[in-house]
């Protein structure tokens, strides 16, 4: 078992502020500080529970710091005060985590162990050897491969250990654990508890639980008597796909360095853009507004948004940007919701930057633990990174598992290497990226006739399609007893026109429905209508096996129509289609995902045109507000060539 230790390290002078820390190995810590002219650690106590030691941690030094404020001075008595605060502390999370755990029992007598410094272990002086610490087995190449291997990463104990197996690292678990502890005293690490633990201060003292991978609070925790640590340790439900965040589990973070000269070098190659298609006048005016965010330096975190309406040619526009961010030497991140999307990027991007190493991140990834020049990755490998890339774009930011999901939003802003940039990528942006970054024109009598603008210094906006076409303006029909029609196959006349005339003109039709239960429900609807056409209708979800089967199926246009739940309301592309949302007013059919859904339609040159009908069964907003959205966005579209056939 693991022991962590509490110690505080005080100057001979007031100048060197006593200041407490934990560590894994003590005999690492003393001989650091040895080498500082007159240092004293002091220790407070050991315990099995990292969680537990951290948060004592804290506390000791928010009381070394008022006395600083009220500038006493150091003494043998400020010392075992320490101490009595630690062992209270202890007592106080004991007492509160028997309270929460409920019907979990602790192993011992106690939920955490604490063994006091005094008597235990003494304090010791600078230049004076401490009687464990045999001189330690410094070894200068191991340590610097490990470090690069761990440059601008994430981890948890568990990953750490496995990634330096992939790379055919072998080092035993001491003499790793005292490694990091030497680039976490170096300020080149950080260290913490996959779980935090504190307790809360107001009116009734409670236990705080926070997770640092995720960010997730108390709400997502489950208490456990630990079969690790022997102690109380709680884990995160939130983050537990990705491996299991608790108490005892060390979590370190590495910030990346800068590129050595010789990896800019390999950049600056890796940055030739070979692909030879071409921008429409106002696709280059994004891509070079993109462009040009990557290349200006600014202090701090800078955000950017690229607001492209479905069928802009979204991924074209980001090849200038991932260029100028290679060039300057760095690396690249595009991080997209889902693992499909990451599939079938990776060899488009490989195919236009043929000097770039380019790997796909995703759970079963076989380069998961990988370093390339570009790296695309699904949202929750993303968790995994450390201050690692100049240059992060965020594919899809109002798409399901970002929406409203703090935690991933979190990751990927951690991702960025210091003071570098965020890009994010968004045919339907959300209402807040919108505000922070989206500049308005004024309206000339109100602000309602405010409109966005194309371009600003955070924004860049196109809202045309590639091909110079309208957006497919949705139809809106609200039918008195949808659901109840559908059940008892009863005619919905909207529905099986748009129906006949998709397949007497050959084309294809998506309908989309909002809970996986209705899918069944409209193929057989669909069937009974057009007994002819019932061997082209299929329906798929999420959980559905024959999942990719059936979409390759119907790519190939082996069906005809398709009903599916909003598995497909992003990312796949058949031309000569149309679309039909069954149920508009459910709450999964935002406004963002009805214009994506309509997003579906016309977007080949030789097929610009098509139907889109949301039904609904009673009025609703959402569908409203999504024509609202694709009307402006044609609008500022027209706006947009009138000017360009001025100029
Ligand atoms: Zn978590
Ligand atoms: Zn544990």
């Amino acid at each position: 078992m693991r022991e962590y230790l509490l110690y505080i390290k005080t100057g001979e002078t007031t100048a060197m502020p006593a200041q407490a820390y934990v560590t894994p190995c003590f005999a690492v810590d003393q001989s650091f500080w040895r080498e500082r002219e007159g240092c004293r650690l002091h220790v407070i106590g050991r315990s099995p529970s990292l969680a537990l030691v951290f948060s004592l941690r804290e506390a000791v030094n928010a009381r070394l710091q008022e006395r600083r404020a009220s500038s006493q001075p150091w003494s043998e008595e400020g010392l075992s005060e320490l101490r009595q605060l630690a062992v209270a502390r202890v007592r106080e999370a004991n007492a509160l985590y028997a309270c929460e755990a409920g019907s979990a029992k602790p192993l011992g007598r106690t939920w955490f162990t604490w063994e006091d410094g005094e008597g235990a272990v003494r304090a010791c002086r600078s230049g004076e050897l401490w009687p464990e610490s045999a001189p330690l087995a410094d070894s200068p190449t191991a340590d610097t491969s490990i470090r690069e291997l761990l440059a601008g990463r994430a981890l948890l104990w568990e990953e750490l250990v496995t990634l330096l197996g992939k790379q055919d690292v072998a080092i035993e678990e001491p003499d790793l654990m005292a490694m990091l502890q030497r680039m976490v005293l170096g300020e080149r690490a950080e260290w913490r508890p996959g779980v935090c633990l504190s307790v809360a201060k107001g009116w009734r003292r409670r236990l705080d639980l926070f997770c640092e991978r995720c960010g997730s609070g108390r709400r997502t925790m489950e208490l456990t008597v630990c079969h690790t640590c022997g102690q109380g340790c709680a884990y995160c439900t939130a983050c537990l796909g990705m491996g299991r965040s608790k108490c005892c589990t060390p979590y370190l973070l590495v910030p990346a360095p800068l590129l050595s000269a010789g990896e800019q070098v390999e950049a600056r190659l890796a940055a030739t853009l070979d692909w030879n298609g071409s921008y429409s006048p106002a696709q280059a005016v994004a891509a070079e507004q993109a462009r040009r965010f990557v290349a200006a330096g600014r202090p701090g975190l800078s955000q950017f948004l690229i607001w492209a309406v479905c069928g802009a040619g979204k991924t074209e526009l980001l090849f200038p940007s991932i260029a100028e961010a290679l060039s300057a030497g760095g690396r690249v991140l595009i991080a997209t919701p889902r693992k499909d999307v990451v599939l079938e990027l990776a060899p488009r991007i490989q195919r236009v930057f043929p000097h770039a190493r380019v790997i796909a991140v995703h759970g079963s990834s076989p380069e998961k633990w990988e370093d390339a020049q570009i790296t695309i990755a699904t949202t929750h490998q993303v968790m995994r990174y450390y201050q690692r890339f100049p240059l992060v774009v965020l594919d899809e930011a109002d798409a399901f598992p970002y929406h409203n999901n703090p935690m991933l939003y979190r990751a990927v802003a951690r991702a960025v290497q210091r003071g570098e940039k965020l890009l994010y990528l968004s045919a339907t942006p959300p209402r807040y990226l919108r505000k922070s970054l989206v500049v308005k024109t004024t309206g000339m009598l109100s602000p309602l006739f405010a409109r966005p603008m194309l371009k600003s210094a955070t924004h860049v906006l196109l809202p045309g399609r590639y091909h110079g076409h309208a957006l497919p303006v949705p139809q809106v029909v609200t039918v008195q007893g949808l659901h109840k029609r559908l059940r008892t196959g009863r005619p919905i006349t909207a529905l099986l026109e748009l129906v006949r005339r998709c397949l007497e003109s050959e084309r294809q039709l998506f309908l989309f429905v909002p809970r996986i239960e209705d899918v069944d429900r409209v193929v057989y609807y669909l069937a009974s209508f057009f007994p002819d056409a019932a061997p082209s209708v299929a329906g798929v979800h999420a959980a559905d096996p024959m999942r990719e089967e059936k979409v390759r199926a119907f790519r190939e246009k082996r069906y005809r129509l398709m009903v599916t739940t909003t598995i497909l309301e992003r990312g796949v592309t058949i031309p000569r289609s149309d679309v039909a949302v069954i149920g508009a007013e459910a709450p999964v059919f935002d406004e963002a995902s009805l214009v994506q859904i309509a997003g579906r339609v016309g977007r080949s040159a030789d097929d610009p045109a098509g139907t889109v009908l949301y039904l609904q069964a009673d009025r609703a907003a959402s569908p409203r507000a999504a024509v609202r959205q694709i009307r402006r966005m044609n609008q500022l579209a027209d706006l947009l060539r009138a000017r360009g056939q001025q100029a």
